[in-house]
């Protein structure tokens, strides 16, 4: 199934409720919001839902008023909709991310993903996912095309946003010269690429500098330099004032050391409760290292999630499985 299969039941139906992942990035925001407006346009009803606030960082994002919480809210959409109702997903690469309404999202029928993750089984009725897309973002926009639409200048803003934030501001290797016809699109379309990137990257409090400086001093680097290790615990979090959405971007840090092949990024989240970022410079799979621990993402980026377990016990347990990925692709 495919981009066409997605614009007929866009042109089909008439109300839709977006949703994202959970914890969600620039990516899962900019995509949802962008699709909205597209959907305005188009003449069609659109309930954007996240179960969280947006972070606060993106709520600079056109619509980013619009999303609702309450789930309530989203069946009570969905049950005045009846048939004339669609559910459409993005950027969440298995069911499981969908996060804590996933049963509730999920019932309803046609249920259209629109993801990007080379894992993604594909758990919608219609389903189009575009592993060589750098961003749903990306995805979003060819839509557009497809459904004969212009991009209004706050689409543009969005979707500028999931692929900027998504490729590490054009880093990553998922970045392709279609990633930058589509970015030039955008800026055609009204997005300020100066703008932008003050609003996503120059825009943080001083307590999220005085935790990147305890964040920075746990550096430590296993196997000749090759693999970087920091962390950040609940305690630096509340003596910098600062949340979880302040560390974001923060892998990128020990990933631009010189020999680094993999970054990994160790986050309590909760007493008890680790995430896991993981970034690979060159040929190391880590979304396989992430997927031996339950979790997903992509080759170069990606993640997983521990419960009952401490910050050392999810270092001792992942940091053997990055040496063998690494030792596998330097004997080839
Ligand atoms: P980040 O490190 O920015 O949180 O996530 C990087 C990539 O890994 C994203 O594409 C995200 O979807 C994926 N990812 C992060 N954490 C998890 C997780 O706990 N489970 C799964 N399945 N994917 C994750
Ligand atoms: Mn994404």
């Amino acid at each position: 199934m495919s981009l066409e299969a997605i614009a007929h039941v866009i042109r089909e139906k008439k109300r839709f409720v977006l949703c994202a992942h959970y914890n969600p990035d620039g990516d899962a925001v900019g995509s949802v919001l962008g699709l909205a407006d597209m959907l305005d346009h188009l003449g069609r009803e659109a309930l954007c839902f996240f179960e969280e606030p947006v972070p606060v960082i993106y709520r600079f994002l056109p619509g980013s008023g619009r999303v609702v919480s309450d789930i309530g809210v989203v069946q009570g959409f969905l049950r005045a909709a009846g048939e004339e109702g669609a559910v459409i997903t993005l950027d969440c690469g298995d069911r499981s991310r969908v996060g804590r309404y996933e049963n509730e999202l999920l019932a309803w029928h046609p249920v259209l993903v629109v993801d990007h993750h080379h894992s993604n089984p594909g758990f919608g009725d219609v389903n189009w996912i575009s592993p060589d897309s750098a961003a749903t973002g990306e995805m979003i926009f060819e839509l557009a095309q497809e459904l004969g639409l212009d991009i209004s200048p706050e689409a543009a803003q969005c979707l500028y946003a999931a692929i900027s934030t998504d490729t590490g501001s054009f880093h990553y290797a998922s970045t392709s010269s279609h990633t930058f016809e589509v970015a030039a699109a955008l800026v055609r379309a009204g997005a300020d690429p100066a703008n932008m990137a003050n609003q996503l990257y120059n825009n943080f409090t001083p307590g999220r500098l005085r935790l990147l400086h305890d964040v920075l001093a746990t550096l430590k680097l296993y196997h000749r330099e090759r693999i970087a290790v920091i962390r950040v615990t609940r305690a630096m979090r509340d003596r910098t004032f600062t949340t979880l959405e302040d560390v974001e971007h923060f892998v990128n840090y020990p990933r631009a050391i010189r020999s680094v092949r993999v970054a990994v990024f160790l986050k309590e989240t909760e007493p008890g409760h680790i995430s896991v970022s993981l970034r690979a410079k060159g040929q190391c799979d880590v979304s396989r290292i992430a997927a031996h621990f339950g979790g997903g993402g992509h080759k170069n980026a990606s993640g997983c999630t521990f419960r009952d377990a401490s910050l050392d016990e999810v270092h001792g347990r992942i940091l053997p499985l990055i040496i063998e990925g690494i030792r596998a692709h330097e004997a080839e």
